[in-house]
């Protein structure tokens, strides 16, 4: 089912292509040409499909609704959308989409997210200063899980969920030795809001022999409003109602709503923070790939790595704008912070956070900048 517009664009696209040269045709479908404004390119396409309008309804619901999405802001959804499609007024549809969500909608607060104020702790590199969190007991899942860790790096906003049926500092010191310091790096200094785990014995033991230069503990959270990130607010809620709408799996539907938070344009970085930290575009599809005619007989062959390689090597670049990013995040946070303090305390008010577990602990995911 396609459009007259679209059909018509087509057909003079394939009659006068000089007269369009940033469009082209294949498979019946439109592409138009849009610079990706990045110095790695990678695997990013900077042909953008051209969405007939039937189409904009399916696409609008997979780039926010699904839970690879987690019904995100304007900002990510515009970001998400615009990595692959294009059609014209799409910042409108999606203002309007974003906007008219029910889900969304249900879960409007009226303040941004949590975040630790002090001393600014100078982040230059990926996983250099992560924190690490055990929310729960939360609701049991049917599989047995109750709690769950998430560790956040402050410098590119990667997060990474790991539901736990118990938090003891064994099941905790594996964790973060095989899936966090093997896989990414051993950080300079870990920071965490629940000491326990993190102040036994097994754990230092582990960060000592990692050579861990600190582990802050902060009994308290700070509650600090960031107008930048308000948005933020509606991604916290999201995922507090897809957990809430999946009580006995949300074990399983964590790591979608993971996902998103990974590949979604941060507002403080500007960029996704798969993509700062793999320099390339996490594929959430197969289909990003193209089609295969056939897979028949199909041979298999390493293609050429140095592109990859060169745009990789670019990625430093992009670490230097990252960092003046975070610090005029931080000082613009730390003004308004103390401005907004009291105000903030008492909107909120400590029961309504007690009554909730769940929102406190994915607010506290998006305590990360
Ligand atoms: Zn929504």
């Amino acid at each position: 089912m396609e459009d007259s517009w679209y059909n018509q664009l087509r057909g003079k696209i394939l009659a006068n292509p000089d007269l369009y040269p940033h469009f082209k045709v294949e498979n019946n479908l439109i592409f138009k040409h849009i610079v990706n404004k990045l110095p790695v390119k990678t695997n990013l396409s900077e042909w953008k499909l051209l969405v007939p309008i039937l189409q904009r309804p399916e696409i609008l619901k997979q780039c926010h609704d699904s839970s690879t999405s987690a019904h995100f802001g304007f900002f990510k959804t515009l970001k998400r959308i615009s990595e692959d499609y294009y059609w014209p007024k799409m910042r409108k549809d999606i203002l309007r989409y974003v906007k008219s969500c029910k889900v969304c909608g249900s879960q409007k607060v009226s303040f941004s997210r949590y975040g630790l104020m002090g001393k600014e702790k100078k982040v230059e590199f990926p996983w250099q200063i992560i924190s690490a969190d055990i929310f729960g007991p939360v609701t049991r899942s049917k599989r047995g899980y109750s709690y769950l860790l998430v560790v956040a790096d402050w410098f590119t906003k990667y997060v990474l969920v790991h539901p736990m049926r118990s938090a003891t500092a064994q099941t905790v010191s594996r964790f973060m030795e095989n899936e966090v310091f093997l896989v990414y790096g051993v950080p300079q200094f870990i920071i965490t809001d629940n000491g326990k785990q993190f102040a036994s014995s097994h754990f230092r033991k582990l960060a000592e022999r990692y050579k861990v230069q600190k582990i802050w503990f902060n009994a308290k959270y700070h509650p600090q409003v960031n107008p930048v990130e308000r948005s933020n607010a509606t991604i916290g809620t999201a995922i507090r109602s897809y957990i809430q709408d999946n009580h006995q799996d949300w074990d399983l539907e964590i790591h979608r709503v993971a996902h998103a938070i990974r590949t979604a344009t941060h507002e403080v970085t500007g960029f996704p923070p798969t993509f700062l930290n793999f320099g390339r575009k996490v594929p959430i599809s197969g289909d990003f790939y193209g089609q295969v005619e056939s897979t028949e007989g199909i041979q298999l062959e390493p293609g050429d790595r140095n592109k990859y390689a060169d745009d990789v090597s670019k990625l430093s670049d992009l670490y230097k704008t990252v960092v003046d990013r975070l610090h005029d995040s931080y000082k613009k946070n730390q003004k308004t912070y103390n401005l907004r303090r009291r105000e903030i305390v008492y909107a909120v008010g400590d029961k309504v956070w007690k009554k909730i577990k769940y929102y406190l602990m994915l607010l506290k995911i998006f305590q990360l900048s």
